[in-house]
């Protein structure tokens, strides 16, 4: 058998000292600090944030480490070993939004972008800086290496300039930190042009460590959850799958404007308006109205979807909504997670993954095998994690089992000859801030 693959978190003073070298060999003498800002994985409420809906992420101990010194001038100018340690230069006056002239390329746009949302939510000014980036957060692994890169870059500017939004590393202020969302978010929409919510900045700035983060999307309100693994002797595995589907950009927006169908026909809002206890008088009620409307075209120029994928979608964001619910019910009662309530915890969690597959089609063979493989070896639950197609799987496992299980899920991706996915120890950890 292969031995399983780690990607370990680098430790603070590993990721201040490597960001700050590869500052001091870009740009020559010493940043003014180094700031961080964590990945994310989300344990259960999956593709609910665009439905007004539950999530319930974790900080990753995988950050982004960005070591920035401000400028007398507007200039940007931005170094990651992960692009060739080409610098990017940029400048506050110039840049603008993808597809505009003053489009930023590729990475620096999650930074830059930053700056230049911040000037537009009433921060007009800002300096120019220089940055030098050390990540261990896997890119494009659906663990929010892009969520992590902006924050950074938020708690960074906002120290900096002054802003005084962040807070302290001792007393964050949440507050403030729901605004750097919305400017992360902003950033991440409009310059980088991917369409995503905000469940991904707010797990990176709003988390605390041995929680996780209740977000309701609907106004961005946070509770934090008790999610102790290790004083229980637990452990989240996180499984990156490696696969890149083509299908997957489309993917996102189709299953999008599912749910907006779904609610226009349904007569809320979003889809979280409908209560778990009418979910099967909501979903006649939706065959009804979607078979009515076959073959016309909505407002917005789209194809009425067919009948029955407008109620699997629904029954999923649904039902996801209310395993949500009952998952932070059950971790906020306050006995242990052990016996008859981590059964129930991995219950939620593999029901999730059964509504992701079957109703809302967005698993894949790599996601599906890591999760059968994990149940097989002991796992208590296990599901697909962020938006799916690819991109990665958690497992709830015994402390002591995690090697074993990580050994299992590889042996079961060489019986399937996929690539050898890899694996992080997920310890629910510290959001944003400032490391020296
Ligand atoms: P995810 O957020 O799931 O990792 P995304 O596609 O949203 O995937 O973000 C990945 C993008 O973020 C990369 O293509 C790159 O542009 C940028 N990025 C993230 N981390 C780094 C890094 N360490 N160096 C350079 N670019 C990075
Ligand atoms: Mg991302």
């Amino acid at each position: 058998p292969t031995q399983p693959l780690f990607t370990p978190a680098m430790s603070p003073q590993e990721g201040t000292s490597a960001a700050t070298a590869l500052f001091r060999e870009t740009f020559g003498g010493e940043p003014d600090g180094v700031w961080y800002a964590p990945g994310r994985v989300n344990i259960i409420g999956e593709h609910t944030d665009y439905n007004g809906g539950l999530a319930l992420p974790i900080a990753l101990p995988h950050r982004a480490h960005l070591a920035l010194r401000r400028r007398q001038d507007r200039t940007v100018r931005l170094v990651s070993p992960q692009t060739r340690q080409q610098v990017d230069v940029t400048d506050l006056d110039t840049i603008g939004p993808k597809g505009t002239p003053g489009e930023v390329r590729q990475w620096a746009a999650y930074v830059a972008g930053v700056a230049w949302a911040l000037e537009r939510e009433g921060f007009a000014g800002l300096p120019g800086f220089d940055a030098a980036l050390v990540s261990c957060v896997p890119l494009g692994g659906g663990l929010s290496s892009s969520a992590a890169l902006e924050c950074s870059a938020a708690v960074a500017i906002d120290e900096v300039a002054g802003l005084g939004l962040a807070g302290s590393a001792d007393s964050p202020d949440d507050a403030g930190r729901a605004r750097l969302v919305q400017v992360c978010v902003r950033a991440e929409n409009e310059m980088a042009g991917a369409p995503t919510g905000g469940m991904d900045q707010s797990a990176s700035l709003r988390c605390l460590p041995g929680h996780a983060l209740e977000l309701d999307c609907r106004d961005g309100s946070v509770a934090h959850v008790p999610f102790d693994l290790a004083a229980q002797e637990l452990a989240l595995l996180v499984i990156d799958t490696k696969a890149k589907h083509s299908l997957v950009d489309g993917q996102y927006g189709q299953r999008r404007a599912a749910c907006e169908q779904a609610a226009n026909l349904l007569g809320v809002e979003l889809l979280a308006d409908v209560a778990v206890q009418d979910l099967d008088e909501a979903l006649e009620r939706l065959r009804a109205a979607a078979s009515g409307s076959q073959g016309s075209t909505s407002a917005a120029g789209a194809d009425t979807l067919e009948p029955d994928v407008l109620v699997r979608r629904t029954r999923h964001v649904v039902t996801e909504i209310d395993r949500t619910h009952q998952l932070v019910g059950l971790l906020q009662d306050g006995r242990p997670l052990a016996g008859d309530k981590l059964a129930a915890a991995g219950a939620l969690m593999d029901a999730s993954h059964e509504s992701l597959r079957v109703d809302y089609e967005c698993t894949c063979p790599e996601l599906d095998t890591a999760v059968e493989a994990a149940r097989s070896a002991g796992a208590h639950g296990a599901r697909m994690t962020g938006g799916g197609f690819g991109g990665s799987a958690i497992a709830l496992v015994d402390a002591a089992r995690v090697h074993d299980v990580a050994a299992a899920v590889t042996d079961a991706y060489a019986r399937a000859g996929f690539t050898p996915p890899a694996f992080l120890d997920a310890v629910p950890s510290a959001p944003a801030g400032r490391l020296a």
